[in-house]
């Protein structure tokens, strides 16, 4: 290291000796400095001084740690007065130090005193250039202590080079401390100082009054705002009373006593107090409505007094009073514009009902297919409108406060059964099972509204069938859990559809929301049902709120209070509700609702056992027979899925063992020709779920009783065509939707009804199970297609030696490909979609019934016609045995030709098959289809139009 010499330094020790005596000055003098001075910086420089002049030192500065923490900044500094070293202090004032870095970063870094005999030769000096141009070499620094923190530093410098002396530094090391905690002193006094006018300029400054107070109730200051609201000046008030100030009387100028004042008695009792809208007084003697609290003060775990705010609150009461009136005026509003709704909604639905009815009128007319088209929307827009008018009303009767609810005596089962027999037949027609549970606790007799019930059971279930594609809505009513009381009853109603998402459950019950809200929604509705079924449900005294998962489905619960009725209001069928002992035998696969029918019988005091399937069913009654405790009666479900209702009531029928067992089918869905079919059965009655109870027990109570069997008792169909004969029984296997309900309404008006099968398996699995006079075999079906289809049945009627039933293919296209390849599968005819109404009707009924409606022009030539083609089955006959397929075809070919010109269709198609067959040389065939014709032409019934 490079070392610059100054050789006009002079070496000299006699500045820094100094015996104790003096030492001893020194501190003294600058402990007295630092409690006389008024200000940091003149204790500062006067400390600075003594220092320097007690030891002739040439200059001196004090650096304190910043307000950062980060660095040393200078800010004080003294020199002798005969010398100046200008450069020396600009520089210093300029400078910064870090931790470690020049001599007061040293003491900072080391919290001790430092000394440097020359400057010069010191490598951790930046300020050494500086110092040396100013004849500048000795120095030392002593660090600001307050307790182990170094608050600062101070330096001192000398012209001379002088050695480091011990008992000076420590002496000066003490002198830091004093000044540490002068500085110290300063701060605190400082922080007080700030408080106090940040305290005064808060309270001068706020808008509220504040006052203290001692126990005594007087006045130990207040700001200028609070003595301005009690009308007077800050000094007026000082030590006066308070109470006796301002809170001496009651708004009726009746005395207020101190001891009943919350201030005073709370404080007392160390408490805080909030009073709104009290009166108090001012200097005038005029009142005023204000608001105070107060808070006590605690000095040395006493209370000392407290401190009260207070605030005139004329302004507010004014507000608020325009408030109410403001809010009085738009309930006024609400109600003139929900009035306004509800008389408009009125009107609206008059010509409503006019329209629809015109249009339902419309419907049952003879309309070509565009026309029915546009009345089926016409019919659809206008029901929609209509359930959109009535939420709208019925929503702004509820928030008009018009709905009142009724209180009548009611049956609850009743209510629940209608609600659910209408909804029946929406779940019905999606496939859907729709069950009812009604907890055996829950009382029957009811006294409340049962409209208003059956709106929101209607529009809970109405959502779960529109929301579900498959499974089941299963309504439930028990008894409301945690509520007192036997009329407080919790309804719930369970569907298997899309569900509903978390952040939608509760917003759904708001007016208009729907968790859909896209244009093209594809389902309908208003949003507001739901929000109807709350206010209901509240004028009910109970809550709704829905529990749900997308994707597995929701519940949605609701609770109500009703009063319990005196009377049993029922149309419940008359005799003893009294089935005692009577052992029945419940066949169903479907869980829920067996449990729903040992409920109701159970509480009729049925004896019942349950099966889940036509299998066990029949094993069940043939086991209690052998044991001598046979059963008396079996509900049977028609569709199960190994053994069907039919099937078991065939077994029953057959087995005399079993014979005398009493049959019930319920079905979900309503088919033609079953009753007919179960009357064969010996099935006693036909119900329709979901069950009514009146209706069960009646139907129960009617079949022990030997009364009319196999009553229908759901809905009557007009079964009967024209002419009295029969109604057809026909089988439809056909997958599009909109093609079924095309078919069907082309049937309903000849009074036939058909029973549909999705695709070819279920076609032939009805077929088997059923009888029918006729099917229509769609070919293209998912699963099993018609040909298929086709071929299972004639296998099947060909092991059962069983007649041919027509099997009318119902194809796209008529080419000569589909045609062939259906008759190849066994189909009797086929049809091309799209197919005429009339084209049908006479299809099905030259091919179920035989009759034929020919042209009366032909009248003549028709027995000629038709006694040739039995001479051709002859020749036909006798051609096989010659293995002369030749023949067969030219007769074939013929009849072909000429059959649909005089409208024998079936002729035609005969024909054509048999040429076919010959050209295959397939002697079974063409036996088969000859004997197909003897059939047809013995079955004839020719209708001259
Ligand atoms: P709307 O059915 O006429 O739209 P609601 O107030 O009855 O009006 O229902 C509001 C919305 O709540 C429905 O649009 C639907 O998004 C949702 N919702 C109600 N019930 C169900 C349900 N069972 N499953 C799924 N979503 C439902």
């Amino acid at each position: 290291m490079a070392f610059v010499q100054y050789p006009t330094a002079i070496q000299k020790d006699r500045h820094t000796v100094m015996n104790l005596a003096q030492r001893l000055a020194v501190r003294d003098s600058v402990t007295h400095l630092l409690e006389e001075s008024p200000t940091l910086e003149a204790a500062a420089r006067g400390a600075l001084q003594t220092v320097c002049e007690s030891l002739t030192w040439e200059w001196g500065a004090l650096w304190v740690v910043s307000p950062g923490a980060d660095v040393l900044v200078c800010i004080e500094t003294w020199h002798a007065p005969a010398a100046t070293f200008p450069r020396f202090e600009e520089a210093c004032r300029r400078s910064t130090f870090e931790s470690g870095v020049g001599l007061p970063g040293r003491v900072w870094a080391d919290g001790r005193p430092a000394w440097i005999p020359d400057i010069v030769h010191d490598v951790n000096f930046p300020r050494a250039a500086v110092a040396a141009g100013e004849g500048l070499h000795a120095a030392f620094g002593f660090p600001i202590l307050l307790g182990g923190d170094v608050l600062g530093a101070m330096e001192f410098f000398s012209r001379e080079i002088a050695q480091p002396d011990a008992d000076l530094l420590q002496m000066l090391g003490s002198i830091g401390s004093q000044i540490g905690q002068f500085l110290e002193r300063r701060r605190a006094e400082k922080d007080r100082e700030r408080l106090a006018r940040e305290k005064s300029a808060l309270l001068e400054s706020t808008s509220e009054g504040i006052y203290g107070m001692d126990l005594a109730g007087r006045c130990t200051f207040i700001n200028p705002a609070g003595a301005a609201l009690l009308g007077y000046e800050p000094a007026d008030l000082l030590g006066k009373n308070m109470h006796a100030t301002m809170h001496h009387s009651r708004p009726d100028g009746s005395p207020y006593m101190e001891e009943e004042c919350p201030i005073d008695r709370d404080m007392r009792a160390g408490k805080g107090t909030r009073v709104d809208g009290e009166v108090l007084w001012r200097r005038d003697g005029t009142p005023f409505p204000a608001g105070y609290s107060s808070s006590p003060i605690w000095v040395d775990g006493h209370i000392d007094g407290a401190v009260v705010t207070l605030t005139d609150i004329t302004l507010r009461k004014g507000v608020e009073e325009v408030q109410t009136r403001a809010k009085e005026a738009a309930e006024d509003a609400n109600r003139a514009k929900s009035d306004f709704l509800a008389r408009m909604s009125h009107e609206i639905r008059t010509p409503m009902n006019a329209i629809i009815g015109m249009a339902d009128l419309l419907w049952e007319t003879s309309l070509n297919a565009e026309q029915r088209e546009y009345v089926r929307i016409f019919r659809k827009a206008g029901s929609q409108l209509l359930d959109l008018i009535n939420d709208i009303l019925d929503l702004s009767k509820v928030e008009s406060g018009h709905l009142a609810l009724e209180s009548l005596d009611f049956d609850l089962g009743e209510v629940l059964d209608k609600t659910l027999e209408m909804m029946a037949i929406r779940a019905h027609e999606k496939g859907l099972e729709l069950a009812l549970r009604i907890a055996p606790d829950v009382p029957a007799a009811l006294v409340g509204d049962p409209a208003r019930l059956r709106q929101v059971l209607i529009n809970l279930i109405g959502n779960a069938v529109k929301f579900t594609e498959k499974g089941e809505v299963i309504v439930r009513v028990d008894r409301a859990p945690g509520e007192d009381g036997a009329g407080a009853l919790q309804f719930s109603v369970f569907d298997t559809g899309i569900g509903i998402p978390d952040e939608a459950r509760e917003l759904i019950f708001a007016p208009y929301t729907q968790v859909d809200t896209t244009t093209t929604r594809k389902f309908g509705g208003t949003g507001l049902g739901l929000t109807i079924s709350r206010r209901v449900v509240e004028l009910m005294q109970g809550r709704i709120w829905a529990e749900s998962r997308v994707g597995s489905g929701s519940t949605f619960y609701f609770t109500a209070r009703f009063a319990l009725g005196s009377k049993l209001v029922l149309s419940a069928p008359a005799g003893p509700m009294d089935l005692a002992s009577l052992k029945i035998l419940v066949v169903d696969d479907n869980a829920t609702n067996r449990m729903i029918l040992r409920d109701m019988l159970a509480r009729w005091g049925a004896v019942v056992t349950e099966a889940d399937g036509g299998e066990r069913g029949l094993a069940e009654l043939r086991r209690a027979h052998l044991a001598g405790a046979a059963y008396s009666l079996v509900l049977l479900d028609r569709r199960m899925p190994d053994v069907d209702g039919f099937q078991v009531a065939e077994h029953i029928h057959q087995d005399p063992a079993l014979a005398e067992t009493i049959i019930l089918m319920l079905t979900s869905d309503n088919r033609a020709g079953d009753v007919a079919r179960g009357r064969a059965l010996g099935v006693a009655a036909y119900l329709v779920k979901p069950l009514k109870r009146s209706e069960l027990f009646e139907a129960i109570q009617e079949a022990r009783a030997g009364a009319a069997p196999a009553s229908e008792r759901t809905v009557a169909h007009p079964d009967a065509v024209s002419d009295g004969s029969p109604p057809l029984r026909i089988l439809l296997a056909e997958d599009s939707p909109d093609n079924v309900l095309l078919i069907q309404s082309y049937l309903k008006a000849s009074g036939w009804r058909a029973d549909v099968a999705g695709n070819g398996e279920i076609a032939v699995r009805t077929f088997i199970a059923g009888t029918y006079d006729l099917v229509l075999m769609d070919v293209q079906m998912p699963v099993m297609d018609g040909y298929a289809a086709a071929r299972k049945i004639r296998e099947w009627e060909a092991e059962h030696l069983a007649t041919r039933v027509p099997i009318l293919a119902l194809t796209a296209h008529a080419l000569p490909e589909e045609v062939r390849k259906s008759l190849a599968a066994g189909c009797t005819a086929h049809l091309t979609k799209p197919i005429r109404k009339a084209t049908l009707l006479r299809a099905i009924e030259e091919h179920a019934t035989g009759v034929v409606h020919v042209d009366a022009s032909l009248a003549e030539l028709v027995p000629g016609f038709l006694d040739n083609r039995r001479t051709d089955l002859d020749a036909i006959a006798s051609a096989v045995a010659r293995g002369d397929y030749d023949n067969v075809r030219i007769l074939g070919h013929n009849m072909r030709g000429s059959g649909t010109g005089y409208g024998f269709t079936r002729i035609t198609e005969l024909g054509a098959s048999l040429e076919q067959a010959a050209g295959r040389r397939e002697a079974g065939e063409i036996v088969a289809r000859a004997a197909e014709l003897t059939r047809y032409l013995d079955g004839l019934h020719v209708k001259y139009e």
